[in-house]
C-alpha cells in the first residue's frame, strides 16, 4: 500500500502527538505512525510533574560521588546493569564529563525557559481545547529527612535564586503544616507554588483526539521497520501496514529513537533510562501537593482520586522489566516519609524508559545529514514538562519560522567529533 503525506511522525509518546496537535493546527497533512496505543511509551505512567522549578539536569556537580555509592546499594535510585555495551561505555565518559557546575549552570536556564514555556502551553491547550487530565498548578515540596540534605537544601535554595527560580525553604513544623501526612522526623523541605502536574496519559490521548480533529492521521499498532533513502533525503518510511512517501520525517520515538536513526547512519548518543511507578487507584489518604523525596530520589503525585509513586534511574538498555525489589524500595522510601501509606490490595505497576542524552540536554532539530529529518528526543526526566513547547518548535522549524527559542544547545550533532 502506498500512502501519501506531509508529514509523518514517528512516536505517539508526548512528543509525537504535540508535534502532531501543531502542524495538524497549521494545516499539514500529517500522519502518526505509533507502533502500540497512543502513550504506550515513557509517557504513560510516570510522575507527571511539570516542574519548571526542578530545572537542574541529569549530570550535575556531585552526580558521580553519589552515583557510586548508590551503584553499591540494591535499594538505592540508581543502577547500571553490567554488560560491554560500546555505546554505553562511551555515553558514560561523556556523561561524566558533564557532572559538573559550569555544565549545570549552562543547562538550568535552558530548563527552565523551556519548562515555564511549556506550562504557559499546557494551560493554553487544556482551557482552549477542554482537555480533562486533571492537571493542577498547585506547587510542589521537596523532603529531606537528613540534616545534610537539609544543609543541601539551603544551598539549592541560594543557586536556584541565581536564576529567578522562587523556592522556600520550610523547617519541619512547617512542612506539616502544609501536609499532615508527613512523619515527624522529617527535617524539612523546600516549597514552590509555580510547579504543577497532570494525569500524563489523560493529557496525551486527549490531545491526540484533539490532533485527529485538526485532521491528523494517527495510526495505532504501525510500527516503523525501516527507511529508504535517495541522496540525503528519505523518501519512504516502512511500516508493519504498508509503505509512507512523506515529504518531512519527525522522529520522536523517545528511547527507541537512537535504534531507528541507526537505520538512516546516524548515530548520536542516548541511553534509555528504566523507572517505575506504583499507582494505588483511591488510596485512603493521600497529600494535597505532589512532594519529591530528597534522599531517595520519589515522586509522590495525587493525580486526580489516584496516588502515584515514582523512582528509580536504571541504564539497563531498552527493557521494561520490572524488578520487584526497586518497586519495594519506592514503597519503602514513601513509607519513610509519610504516614499513612497503605500497601493497596492492587497497586498498578509500571515501567518505563527515559530517552537521556549523556548531557541531559533534547535533541531538537533537523541534521545535518538528512534533509528531511528533524529529530526530538532525549528529553530525560522532563519529557512530559517539556512536549508541548517541542511540539511547537518542531511545528516552528518546518513552517520556517523563528522558534521560540535558540536551537544551538539542541543540536543532534552536538557530540560529533568528542
Ligand atoms: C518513572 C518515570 C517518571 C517520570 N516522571 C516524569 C515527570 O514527572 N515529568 C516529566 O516531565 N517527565 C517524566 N518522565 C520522563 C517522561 O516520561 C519522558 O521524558 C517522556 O514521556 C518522553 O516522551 P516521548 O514522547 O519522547 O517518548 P515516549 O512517550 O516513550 O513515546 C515514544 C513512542 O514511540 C513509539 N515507538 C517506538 N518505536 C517505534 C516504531 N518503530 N514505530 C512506531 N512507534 C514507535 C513507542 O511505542 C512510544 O509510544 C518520567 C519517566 C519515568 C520512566
Amino acid at each position: 500500500m502506498k500512502q501519501n503525506t506531509d508529514i509523518l511522525i514517528i512516536g505517539g509518546g508526548i512528543v509525537g502527538v504535540s508535534a502532531a496537535y501543531y502542524l495538524a493546527k497549521e494545516g499539514f497533512k500529517v500522519t502518526l505512525l505509533e507502533k502500540g496505543e497512543i502513550s504506550s511509551g515513557s509517557s504513560y505512567a510516570n510522575a507527571g510533574f511539570i516542574p519548571p522549578t526542578h530545572s537542574s539536569p541529569i549530570p550535575g556537580a556531585g552526580v558521580l560521588k553519589e552515583g557510586i555509592k548508590w551503584m553499591l546499594d540494591p535499594k538505592s535510585p540508581f543502577y547500571i546493569k553490567p554488560r560491554f555495551d560500546i555505546d554505553l561505555i562511551r555515553w558514560l565518559w561523556r556523561f561524566q564529563s558533564y557532572c559538573n557546575k559550569s555544565s549545570e549552570e549552562n543547562a538550568i536556564p535552558l530548563f527552565y525557559e523551556m519548562q515555564t514555556r511549556s506550562l504557559a502551553l499546557f494551560e493554553e491547550i487544556i482551557a482552549d481545547e477542554k482537555l480533562t487530565c486533571d492537571y493542577a498548578q498547585v506547587g510542589g515540596l521537596t523532603l529531606f529527612k537528613s540534616k545534610k540534605g537539609f544543609e543541601h537544601a539551603h544551598e539549592e535554595v541560594e543557586e536556584m535564586a541565581k536564576f529567578g527560580i522562587d523556592l522556600k525553604l520550610l523547617n519541619g513544623d512547617a512542612v506539616r503544616k502544609l501536609e499532615p501526612m508527613i512523619r515527624d522526623d522529617v527535617f524539612g523541605g523546600i516549597y514552590n507554588d509555580e510547579d504543577a502536574h497532570l494525569d500524563p496519559a489523560l493529557f496525551v490521548e486527549a490531545l491526540s483526539k484533539k490532533a485527529e480533529k485538526c485532521g491528523a492521521r494517527v495510526l495505532r499498532h504501525t510500527k516503523v521497520l525501516g527507511f529508504e533513502k535517495v541522496g540525503r533525503r528519505i523518501t519512504s518510511v516502512h511500516t508493519t501496514h504498508g509503505s509512507f512517501y512523506p515529504k518531512e520525517v519527525i522522529l520522536a520515538a523517545g528511547a527507541w529513537s537512537k535504534k531507528l536513526a541507526k537505520k538512516l547512519n546516524l548515530n548520536f548518543p542516548m541511553q534509555a533510562a528504566k523507572g517505575y511507578s506504583i499507582t494505588m487507584e483511591k488510596p485512603v489518604e493521600k497529600p494535597r501537593i505532589p512532594l519529591f523525596l530528597g534522599e531517595s530520589k520519589v515522586a509522590v503525585t495525587p493525580i486526580g482520586k489516584s496516588l502515584r509513586f515514582a523512582g528509580t534511574l536504571e541504564l539497563t538498555g531498552i527493557d521494561l522489566s520490572i524488578n520487584q525489589g526497586r518497586i519495594n524500595a519506592i514503597m519503602d522510601a514513601a513509607k519513610s516519609y509519610l504516614n499513612g501509606i497503605s500497601s493497596e490490595v492492587q497497586p498498578k505497576f509500571w515501567s518505563g524508559l527515559r530517552p537521556v542524552p549523556p548531557d541531559g540536554l533534547p535533541y531538537i532539530g533537523r541534521t545535518n545529514t538528512v534533509k528531511n529529518l528533524i529529530i526530538a528526543t532525549g528529553h530525560g526526566m522532563l519529557g512530559v514538562s517539556m512536549g508541548p513547547i517541542t511540539g511547537k518548535v518542531v511545528a516552528q522549524i518546518i513552517c520556517d519560522e523563528k522558534t521560540d527559542f535558540e536551537l544551538s544547545p539542541f543540536a543532534i550533532e552536538r557530540f560529533s567529533g568528542t
